[in-house]
């Protein structure tokens, strides 16, 4: 078995070297490769044991067809299609149905056959390179390198390329990294989502983007810290005049996810006081501004006087620090000791107790952040009835997002949605600027990078 599995590695990876790669794309496929390892028998891909079955072997084909980061797109397309019955581990393959129910491959326009692949070929060579911070394994900030020689991705159906210029970075982007997070992608990787930038080519069937339209994205398909990037149609935005491309990459997470909190989950209402436990940063301050333009009184906190001035600047009536020990009872005083009908938590795991008694009778805290456990009192919540309730953007609705969409575009035109900057870093930075996201205090804005 072992040899087999031998044997499909290197039909994967080595056969398809010779046939017209530049000296930096066979690098890059190198690198690629050397993340197949063979323990006990078994195939594996980085940590990930790889195939078993002939659905994984699919998904490897896909996996290793398709990944964004793969050089060899055409060449195992055109390997596998002039083999189109690949018998392999005593398994029978139609590669050349995978073939077809691959979205990349339906790119190339038509499934290709064993008379075709020197034209593939000649479109592989003309592929243009440019710079992508990829993972090849999770870990620590350091597996964030920039790769120059990773091909630009092509759009599918009802998809765009878009030229970046700006990356949001989020925190959960550090979660996924370190390999923490409940959903993993498959390895290598590209991350980021919250991209904005120009539209440099349309896939089949769009209709509403032309070429050269700005935009920022909600998502990608293939990762966000990179030169281009491909995002699907429905997740794609206009990105209004006076917002700038660095503002256009701090709307998706910050914004969706203040909205979402505020609205979708709490159920704020004008006249309520909302309290954003950490309000400094690229969440928070979106939730002061959505927060104040919908006729909430809005308390914000921070941890320095920079931070508290920028809160003021953006929304909050009255700002209060987290790191003064007394300050809860000044939020407490500052209700007249009826409490704050809703608190938008980004650290729960420290304030969650705390949050309990600051609220009003039927008060809602809303977990948008927690970076551990905590216990509480449950009787804290019986008396005035009050609420804890998660959020998780990426559980909102098709529905929910395009209700956020309606409501931020209309801050977009009135003019009080107006993302703060904070730091700024190249792609070559990407591992500072994912050690400062979580270890740095002092939050100014939303951390981007400028590309
Ligand atoms: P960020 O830009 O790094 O901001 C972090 C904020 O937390 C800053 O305002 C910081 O204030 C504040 N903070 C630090 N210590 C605090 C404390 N003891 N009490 C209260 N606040 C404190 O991060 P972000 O993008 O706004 O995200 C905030 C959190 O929400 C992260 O944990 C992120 O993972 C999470 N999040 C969740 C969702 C979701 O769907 N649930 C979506 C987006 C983000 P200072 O730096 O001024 O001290």
């Amino acid at each position: 078995m072992e040899k087999r599995w031998d044997e499909l590695f290197i039909f994967l990876c080595m056969d398809i070297y010779p046939s017209g790669y530049t000296k930096a794309q066979r690098l890059n496929l190198r690198r690629h490769s050397a993340k197949f390892s063979i323990k006990e028998g078994e195939l594996f891909f980085g940590n990930r044991r790889a195939i078993k079955t002939k659905e994984e072997a699919r998904m490897l084909f896909m996996e290793f067809h398709c990944s964004p980061s793969g050089t060899h797109l055409g060449i195992v397309k055109t390997r596998f299609a002039m083999c189109s019955r690949f018998y392999w581990h005593g398994m029978t393959i139609d590669v050349d149905k995978w073939v077809t129910e691959c979205d990349q491959c339906k790119n190339f326009g038509k499934t290709l056959t064993a008379s075709e692949p020197l034209e593939s070929k000649k479109k592989m060579a003309v592929r243009r390179l440019m710079r992508a911070v990829q993972v090849f394994e999770f870990g620590e900030p350091d597996v964030l390198k920039v790769h120059e020689d990773v091909p630009v991705p092509i759009p599918g159906k009802n998809q765009v390329l878009i030229k970046v210029h700006a990356c949001g970075i989020n925190p959960v982007e550090t979660y996924i990294r370190a390999g923490v997070y409940a959903r993993k992608p498959s390895l290598p990787y590209i991350p980021g989502s919250d991209v904005s930038g120009i539209i440099e080519k349309l896939g089949k069937d769009v209709t509403s983007f032309k070429i050269g339209d700005r935009v920022f994205a909600t998502s990608t398909v293939t990762g966000g810290y990179a030169d281009y990037t491909v995002s699907s149609v429905d997740t794609v935005y206009p990105l209004p005049e006076q917002l700038s491309f660095k503002q256009g990459a701090a709307i998706s997470v910050p914004y969706f996810t203040a909205y979402r909190a505020l609205f979708q989950k709490a159920h704020g209402k004008p006249g309520e006081t909302v309290l954003v436990h950490g309000a400094s940063g690229g969440v928070g301050i979106a939730a002061c501004q959505i927060a104040r333009a919908y006729g909430l009184t809005v308390f914000g906190t921070a941890g320095t006087n920079d931070g508290l001035d920028l809160v003021l600047q953006n929304g909050a009536h009255q700002v209060f620090n987290h790191r003064e020990n007394d300050y809860i009872q000044k939020i407490q005083q500052a209700t007249g000791g009826q409490g704050v009908n809703v608190i938008l938590e980004m650290l729960a795991n420290v304030n969650l107790r705390n949050d309990l008694p600051l609220l009003s009778v039927g008060g809602r805290v809303i977990i948008i952040g927690s970076r551990g456990p905590i216990e509480i009192n449950p009787r804290d919540t019986m008396a005035k009835e009050s609420s804890i309730i998660g959020v998780s953007l990426f559980s909102a609705t098709e529905e929910d997002r395009k209700e956020a969409a309606a409501a931020l575009f209309a801050g977009m035109e009135a003019g009080w949605l107006k993302p703060l900057i904070g730091p700024e870093y190249s792609l070559e930075n990407a591992a500072q600027a994912h050690v400062d996201i979580i270890q740095t205090g002092g939050a100014t804005g939303k951390m981007i990078f400028v590309i």
